[in-house]
């Protein structure tokens, strides 16, 4: 009995016919194959300088988010109040400036105070234990879904007993929105998107809290070079205290991507604000793209601020008491 698959099984004269007419590499002119190779050297070549462009500027994470957490926690150093904790994991963008030019300018600032820095990419980090030796802990563009459930409630509990929170840029690009308790809590707008053509505008900020402890000595209208941000609504309409704006007329407020131009004016356009949690304090800033960003005396000055304040020794909105928690 015939098996049924016999018919389909290609028999040797079938295979010979199939041979002679599909075009061998030695049957095609000697030039064709000299451009065939060239084309796909340059392919090549391209995929690899997309894939480096693409790993060094930071996009990798966006084209490909991770969901990755960390699951065995840094050994932490000895560690003196106040003591801040800067975590910058990147499981969506990465500023690789920003991060670096960033950190280098918390510790510095810390420094100047006198005050312990610990600087770690693990979220692992954040459990009830660690947590409890900081009086701050400061999102450097810390980006995507970076914390386990777990994790987070950690954190929530850790902010609402007291401790104190400064988000930087990236903290809030929207990434987190699978926390929405952070979205909540912590930034209270929902971030549209940033300038492009140009990417970096000065732009004039100016400060409408002026009793606020992060806007002690800094002036009134100030300039800062920046990708600017803006989010579908200020987040004044829930409730935060806003320390400062950006004036729209200052620079374009627009992104220009292949001829299309989406406009991002927000009207009432916050780049600083807060917010009391529990009887903690939250600060979140929109500046910190670049290293260049933390040269700006102002800006550090700013940031100077907002950890005094975050680490409680300065009080002020939420009635921080010396100390921190
Ligand atoms: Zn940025």
């Amino acid at each position: 009995m015939t098996a049924p698959n016999d018919a389909i099984v290609a028999t040797p004269i079938n295979t010979v016919v199939l041979q002679n007419m599909l075009p061998t590499a030695k049957s095609l002119p000697a030039s064709f194959r000299k451009a065939l190779k060239v084309t796909l050297a340059l392919v090549l070549l391209l995929l690899i300088v997309g894939f480096v462009l693409v790993r060094v500027s930071g996009l990798w994470g966006i084209l490909f988010p991770s969901h990755q957490h960390d699951t065995v926690a840094p050994v932490l150093p000895e560690l003196h109040a106040p003591a801040i904790l800067v975590f910058s994991k990147t499981n969506s963008f990465r500023h690789v400036d920003g991060i670096e030019g960033g950190g280098r300018a918390l510790k510095a600032i810390a420094g100047e105070r006198d005050w312990d820095v610990f600087a770690t990419e693990n979220g692992a980090v954040f459990n009830d234990t660690d947590l409890g030796l900081y009086q701050a802990v400061v999102f450097l563009n810390a980006t995507g879904d970076m914390l386990s459930e777990r994790q987070e409630l950690a954190f929530q509990r850790w902010l609402e007993a007291g401790g104190g929170w400064l988000g930087i840029h990236a903290a809030g690009d929207g990434s987190h929105s699978g926390w929405r308790w952070y979205r909540d809590n912590l930034i209270g707008a929902d971030f549209t998107a940033h300038i492009l053509g140009p990417q970096f505008q000065v732009a004039s900020v100016i400060m409408e809290a002026p009793d606020h402890p992060l806007a002690r000595q800094i002036p009134t209208t100030w300039e800062h070079e920046e990708e600017w941000y803006s989010w579908a609504e200020s987040p004044r309409t829930e409730g935060f205290t806003i320390v400062a704006t950006v004036d729209e007329s200052s620079y374009s407020p627009y992104q220009k991507i292949l001829g299309r131009e989406t406009d991002l004016r927000m009207g009432d356009h916050p780049v600083v604000w807060s917010r009391c949690v529990g009887r903690g304090r939250a600060a979140y800033a929109a500046m910190g793209h670049s290293a260049e960003t933390f040269d700006n005396p102002v800006f550090r000055d700013l940031l100077g601020n907002a950890l005094s304040w975050a680490v409680g020794e300065v009080r002020g909105e939420c009635q921080a008491s010396k100390g921190g928690r």
